[in-house]
């Protein structure tokens, strides 16, 4: 007995007969004698099909009412699991974010949980009542909807299991773990039974979608100890948690990162305060940058190259052109650009990681055009083209062919 927080994806309940399924899940663990809080994303492609209505009309259509569009997809969700549950025979409430009280910051369409106020949750918790939450939004000070980022349902769970102290957080979606690559695009893909939180942050960071990253930021924060568990496999995910067995591994994964975009500064002049000037509109403007390169300087100037989230690659460019001292410089972007990483706590004490990894990619001729490396993982830049090809040599240099 105890309080368990259940996360279901877009493809746990993509269609009547998975929503019936989750519904089966939930009143299992409810008639175990478990108090039940489950939060759901949105049906199947449903928040890339509101994205693609949005653009149709206005592609640059203000964030707020980007935010508007997209919670709805969650609110179709959960009020039919809620009607699944009740099928059953169990009772449920379906609760938007606004009404389980997610409070969150005004940056719409990456908005940052601020607090929940759990009186509703603990009441209807109280009447004994299946409680089933609309993951991927909140509120603002405003009262206006806002929404998390995309993949933010598991952010909303880990936050629900952080602020009610619950025995298990649970993310249910279409793979039965964490996987040393994607198990959909590298065949011998080996599943992890226990991963890091700071090694699963990093490989959520760097492309591998099982997780959202600021998911796991705050289970690390407040010690959440989350399951990545099917929905449609009754066998034993992979616990992420603050230690784990390192199962002789030097890596832990490789991922992909296809939504980066390459931006490059060129002939900008070699005088200090450049980099501080351009990285500082871009930090204003809540433009995250990823890998930068400096090239020494030549003539009296010099080259300054940085990747961000493609969503972002168009403001970064009108911030950069907007700068004053940019004179002639060019500002190129290129978005057929591919980030792969390698990730694992265990490479800060072995050197060849580094040589492993290039050595597989000049094997298939693959040329990198970035370089980033932090202690636990090591990125490259490539061309898009060569991605897959990248991961799947890279995979098995590591972990061999089986
Ligand atoms: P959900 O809709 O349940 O949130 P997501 O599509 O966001 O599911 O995440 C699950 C997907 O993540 C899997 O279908 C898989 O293709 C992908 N994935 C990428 N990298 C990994 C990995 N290392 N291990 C497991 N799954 C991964
Ligand atoms: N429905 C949202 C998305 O597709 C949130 C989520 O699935 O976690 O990004
Ligand atoms: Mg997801």
């Amino acid at each position: 007995m105890g309080l368990i927080v259940q996360k279901f994806g877009g493809s746990s309940v993509a269609n009547a007969q998975r929503v019936m399924n989750v519904a089966k899940i939930v009143t299992d663990t409810y008639k175990a004698g478990n108090d039940v809080v489950v939060v759901v994303s949105a049906q199947g492609d449903t928040t890339d099909d509101l994205i693609a209505k949005a653009k149709e009309i206005n592609p640059m259509a203000p964030k707020r009412e980007m935010d508007m569009l997209m919670s709805a997809g969650e609110q179709i969700s959960i009020a039919l699991l809620s009607m699944a549950i009740e099928k059953l025979g169990y009772p449920a409430i379906s609760l938007l974010g606004w009404q389980a009280g997610f409070l969150t910051n005004s940056v719409y369409s990456s908005a940052r949980i601020k607090k929940i106020d759990t009186s509703r949750i603990k009441n209807e918790l109280d009447n004994k009542r299946i409680v089933v939450v609309a993951g991927f939004q909140g509120i603002n000070k405003y009262d206006d909807v806002t929404t998390l980022g995309r993949g933010g349902s598991d952010t909303s769970a880990v936050a629900i299991a952080a602020s009610l102290n619950a025995d298990k957080c649970q993310i249910f979606t279409d793979v039965d773990g964490v996987y040393t690559a994607d198990p959909r695009k590298v065949k011998n893909a080996k599943k992890l039974s226990e991963i890091t939180y700071d090694e699963m942050l990093e490989l959520a960071t760097l492309g591998a979608q099982v997780l959202n990253n600021r998911s796991v930021e705050m289970a690390k924060k407040y010690n959440v100890e989350l399951e990545v568990i099917s929905s449609l496999n009754p066998i034993p995910g992979t616990m992420v948690k603050e230690t784990a067995k390192m199962e002789k591994m030097l890596v832990r994964g490789v991922t992909k990162d296809a939504d980066a975009s390459r931006i490059s500064v060129i002939g900008v002049n070699d005088v200090p305060g450049v980099a501080f000037k351009i990285f500082s509109k871009l930090a204003a403007k809540n433009i995250n940058v990823d890998i930068i390169l400096q090239s020494v300087g030549r003539d009296g100037t010099k080259d300054i190259t940085f990747t961000v989230g493609v969503d972002n690659a168009a403001e970064a460019v009108k911030a950069v052109e907007s700068l004053p001292f940019i004179g002639d410089a060019k500002v190129v972007r290129d978005d057929s650009v591919a980030k792969i990483s390698v990730v694992g706590a265990g490479m800060e004490t072995h050197p060849g990681t580094a040589s492993t990894m290039f050595e597989a990619l000049y094997n298939q001729d693959i040329n990198i055009q970035m370089i980033s490396t932090s202690e636990i993982k090591i990125s490259i830049l490539i061309d898009e083209k060569d991605a897959d090809k990248a991961v799947a040599a890279v995979h098995e240099a590591f972990f061999g062919s089986e």
